[in-house]
């Protein structure tokens, strides 16, 4: 029940009105008991200080960021943790000591997504196609986790942030960073990998028909092939490492995961999975 000491924590993104954080979270805030309201509020970069100065007024215990916010609202923060930092962006903002902190749980979530399969990151070889958002978080939260990472991507912005990275990181972190370009040849990169993981749009939307790893010969049934995109669940890449014979993963499970990690930092609980997660997926159907 919202009352009088109900705390806010809210969305701001533009647009909003597709998010299925809010009924995530106030599905779990429900379920655990706890006196919270999600709300999404619809903010583009221009409004966004206006609107993180609005959330301090209004005592709010956080909010969530989509992109482009992520990296505007870098400015407008008191502090950053130390791994959103090299990231580079923040989803996640929490209130301390009336403070705003930021936070990157994108990585996070792709990690507990891959353990609940049971597979694990450290000492082995993974390959990141793309080094955008979500690319950038799973490169810096794969190599504090110990795994060894060989990033491809197109000649762009995105490859200028993984070489400013290399430069940032500390040796121990940047000895297992490599960085190729899609116009050269990779193919030694992903023959020899363990995991490899799509971070590009190709499979979605317009590139529905595209896969980046177009030639079914470099996956091998050793492989854990991964792909962010959530819709759809089977892309042109996941459908040709199942034929292929290796253990595949969509974005669904990293989707749950980064709030769930979100949901932490806010309440210090766990969200609970079962019920929560299925019930919107439920509600989305019906
Ligand atoms: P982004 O910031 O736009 O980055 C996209 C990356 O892909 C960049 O490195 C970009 O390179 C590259 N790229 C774009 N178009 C390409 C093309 N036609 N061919 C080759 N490379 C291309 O996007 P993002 O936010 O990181 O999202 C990436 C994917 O992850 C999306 O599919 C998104 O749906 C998914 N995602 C999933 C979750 C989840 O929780 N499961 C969370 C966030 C994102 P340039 O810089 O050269 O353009």
């Amino acid at each position: 029940m919202i009352g009088a000491k109900t705390k806010l924590i809210g969305l701001l993104a533009s647009p909003s009105g597709h998010s299925r954080s809010p009924m995530l979270h106030n599905r779990a805030f429900e379920r655990l008991g706890l006196d919270y309201v999600y709300l999404a509020f619809d903010v583009n970069p221009q409004q966004l200080q206006a609107a993180v100065e609005g959330m301090r007024a209004l005592g709010a215990a956080g909010f969530n960021l989509s992109m482009p916010n992520k990296i505007a609202v870098l400015p407008y923060l008191d502090d950053i943790d130390p791994k959103a930092a090299l990231i580079g962006s923040v989803n996640t903002v929490v209130l301390e000591k009336n403070r705003w902190i930021g936070y990157n749980t994108d990585g996070e979530g792709f990690l507990k997504s891959l353990e609940e399969q049971g597979v694990r990151v450290q000492g082995r070889k993974i390959v990141v196609a793309g080094s955008g958002g979500a690319g950038m978080a799973v490169i810096v939260t794969c190599l504090y986790a110990g795994a060894q990472v060989t990033v491809l991507n197109r000649s762009g912005k995105s490859m200028d942030a993984v070489r400013r990275l290399k430069e940032r990181l500390e040796a121990g972190y940047a000895g297992r960073l490599e960085l190729l370009d899609t116009e050269r040849n990779c193919t030694e990169a992903v023959l020899s990998s363990d995991i490899y993981v799509n971070a590009t749009p190709l499979g979605m939307g317009e590139y529905i028909e595209q896969s980046p790893i177009r030639e079914s010969n470099l996956l091998r049934p050793q492989m854990t092939v991964c792909d962010l995109i959530y819709e759809p669940k089977r892309t042109k890449l996941l459908q040709m490492a199942e034929e292929a014979g290796c253990r595949t993963l969509n974005g669904e499970r990293m989707l749950f995961y980064q709030a769930a990690e979100a949901f932490f930092l806010w309440t210090g609980q766990r969200m609970p999975d079962e019920g929560v997660y299925e019930g919107v997926k439920e509600y989305e159907r019906s």
